[in-house]
């Protein structure tokens, strides 16, 4: 059971009217208007190509929008820096030279943190990921969901507000995604960090967002909103689960402008 989300009052990201056209021509997004709460777990739901990536590219301030706003603030008050959000990709992307507790170190050397407070908190992101006993190892020594471990650590080490996953789970077997997914729930319960999580799938978003923002396929919008809070692990196959799901897939195969356009909220049942 996961707590009630908070509300959007004061978003700590909030995009407005976003459009992003590449200079190839693609319309990536086309009106993309979201808002996200301190301390919210979001999924953000949708078909290959829809601009998933793009929305998390400009709220990391890799990209820029073509026109709208992007507005991301943080607890203190910060400016965005690559201290306050970490980036999760959907490849672990890790050093292979080096072992692992270099690899989490990493964003810690590059903003220059002192060496006794990076030892830290290195060591602190190892155990929370449960690598303590890996810190040692080289990535090649690790399986695929241990490499993910490592790039949510090396993720957490700067204690970032908000946490952007791209489809970080995609390419693992499915017992090591139920798995990573647990303890990614636990953690955010722990860490009370903001954390926007990308999926092209029903399950993981009903799994462990709180808020399901469904994209329309290309250019990207948000087709629909839900409210998954009180689905979990538990709930795998249940009816409530289910339908939530075939209401889902409705929604991302129903093509029509006019669909697109329906904003809903499923309460808990
Ligand atoms: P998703 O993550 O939902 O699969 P993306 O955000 O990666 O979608 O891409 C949305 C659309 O924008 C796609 O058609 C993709 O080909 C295009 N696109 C993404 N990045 C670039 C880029 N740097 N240059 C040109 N087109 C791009
Ligand atoms: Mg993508």
């Amino acid at each position: 059971m996961t707590p009630a989300p908070p509300t959007t009052d004061q978003p700590i990201v909030a995009l407005s009217g976003i459009v992003k056209h590449f200079a190839s021509g693609t319309l990536a997004l086309d009106g993309l208007d979201l808002k996200i709460a301190p301390g919210e777990f979001v999924s953000l739901l949708g078909p290959s190509g829809c601009g998933k990536s793009t929305a998390l590219r400009l709220i990391a301030g890799l990209a820029a929008p073509t026109s709208g706003t992007v507005e991301v603030s943080h607890h203190q008050g910060e400016a965005r820096s690559a201290k306050a959000i970490g980036f999760v990709f959907q490849e672990p992307t890790l050093m292979p030279w080096t072992r692992v507790r270099e690899n989490v170190r990493l964003p810690l050397t590059l903003t220059r943190a002192p060496a006794t407070e990076s030892d830290a908190r290195v060591e602190a992101a190892l155990a929370r990921v449960g690598l303590t006993e890996f810190a040692d190892s080289y990535p090649r020594e690790l399986s695929g969901g241990m490499k993910m471990r490592v790039s949510l650590a090396r993720a957490l080490v700067t204690d970032p507000d908000i946490l952007l996953m791209d489809e970080p789970f995609a390419a693992l077997d499915e017992i090591t995604r139920f798995r990573l997914n647990n303890d990614l729930l636990a953690l955010w319960r722990n860490l009370k960090k903001t954390v926007i999580f990308v999926t092209h799938s029903i399950d993981e978003a009903l799994l462990i967002g709180n808020r399901i923002l469904v994209l329309s396929p290309h250019p990207g919008q948000v087709k629909a909103e839900l409210n998954a809070g009180h689905l979990g692990f538990a709930d795998l196959g249940t009816q409530p689960f289910e339908l939530l799901s075939r209401r889902i897939h409705e929604l991302l195969f129903a093509d029509t402008v006019e669909t697109a356009l329906v904003n809903e909220v499923h309460r808990g049942a």
